[in-house]
């Protein structure tokens, strides 16, 4: 039996051709990029040749792309690096009440450590509006961070004007764009965020590697000590192939993501409009314009999400509940909880998210098996 994966937005497989061109550069270039030999050379060409990729994808200058081991590091690279930097000049931090693991608990690390921290409310869409951020600044603001996309249920934040009331302040924005990077545009000009994280995985790219953009000229402490790679803020010989391959992963995305949106776009309406007509006592999650192309996630009245994954499983399909479980026991996620979703709801979710390799027949084929699962699982 074919196994239909539509849990993209965990972690995507990495494109045939990104493993072609991250075996070239794992046989071939094994040289320390930091070495001044010609071993050295030829790593650290392929180093900035990939900085330079990813730079041009973002809209940004190759001196102000960090490579990171990931979005997680990036996004405490982020958090911890403003806050360490700018303590002098205040303690509060503003960040939306939906963000992932890797900002929040950076962030309520820097809470039990004596900083004040505004959590911003979204609306029942997962929106933040724009005005509640204007609202919590204070003289003492020193970082707001509001993810590009939600990872769970896919709503795409007014960044942009989010972006513009911290410039007007003069007070760092930072935004995780792991969900959005090589999904829909990303320009960081456009977007005037200050510092932005985004990983490979995430785009048919490797595991192990990822970015942090740092706006040319703003100052943040490095998180990792003991060499001076990166322009200084991360210590550690770079991960060549892991750079190729996130690079390689952006080419693709370069040539294709625009039909791509298009494309997934349509899978995804197909199961935002046919699940809720077939099942009954289904409700949609999330924007339903403002989100993501791949994102599909649903709450089920009368019925355990888990329990279902686990029927999903067997009959071949991967999905999600869009948020992890916490020791063992399922605790409603902190983001369909800011959506004001009571327990029943919240714990009978499901997040489909398709991608490169979705087809109409692996649609279909969830679609006409859905219901039957989901009978079986109220009785
Ligand atoms: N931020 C968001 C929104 C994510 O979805 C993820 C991964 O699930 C991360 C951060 C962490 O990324 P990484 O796995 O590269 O550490």
């Amino acid at each position: 039996m074919e196994k239909i994966y539509l849990d993209y937005a965990s972690t995507t497989p990495v494109d045939p051709v990104v493993t072609e061109s991250m075996m070239g550069c794992l046989n071939k270039e094994f040289g320390n990029p930091s070495s001044s030999h010609v071993f050295g050379q030829r790593a650290s060409g392929v180093l900035e040749s990939a900085r330079e990729t990813l730079a041009n994808f973002i809209g940004a200058q190759t001196k102000e792309v960090i490579f990171t081991s990931g979005a997680t590091e990036a996004n405490n690279q982020a958090v911890f690096g403003v806050a360490k930097r700018h303590k002098d000049k205040g303690n509060h931090i503003i960040v939306s009440s939906i963000e992932h693991p890797s900002v929040m608990a950076p962030v309520e690390y820097l809470k039990n450590e004596g900083f004040k921290v505004t959590y911003l409310p979204v609306d029942g869409k997962g929106m933040v509006n724009p005005d509640d951020v204007r609202q919590a600044i204070s003289d003492k603001t020193i970082l707001i961070t509001v993810m590009h996309a939600s990872n769970e249920i896919g709503t795409v934040q007014p960044i942009a004007a989010i972006g513009e009331i911290a410039k007007e302040h003069q007070i760092h924005f930072h935004v995780d764009a792991v969900q959005a990077v090589g999904h829909i545009p990303v320009k960081v000009n456009d977007l005037r965020v200050d510092s932005l994280s985004l990983t490979a995985h995430k785009f048919y790219g490797p595991k192990g590697i990822g970015a942090l953009y740092v706006r040319d000229g703003v100052k943040i402490s490095p998180f990792l000590l003991g060499g001076d790679q990166e322009h200084g803020l991360r210590a550690s010989t770079q991960n060549i192939p892991g750079a190729a391959g996130l690079a390689s992963a952006v080419e693709i995305c370069v040539k294709q993501m625009v039909q791509e949106m298009t494309i997934q776009t349509k899978l995804r309406n197909r199961l935002i409009e046919e699940i809720p007509k077939r099942i009954e006592g289904v409700h949609l999650n999330g924007h339903p314009t403002e989100r993501l192309p791949n994102n599909a996630h649903f709450s089920f009245e009368g019925m355990s999400g888990e329990s279902l994954l686990m029927s999903l499983d067997m009959a071949g399909f991967a999905a999600s509940m869009g948020s992890a479980c916490h020791s063992g026991a399922m605790e409603p996620s902190h983001v369909l909880t800011a959506i004001n979703l009571n327990d029943e709801l919240a714990l009978g979710s499901l997040r489909l998210t398709v991608g490169r390799w979705t087809t109409e027949e692996k649609i279909d084929a969830l679609v006409e098996q859905l219901p039957g699962m989901v009978k079986a699982l109220r009785i």
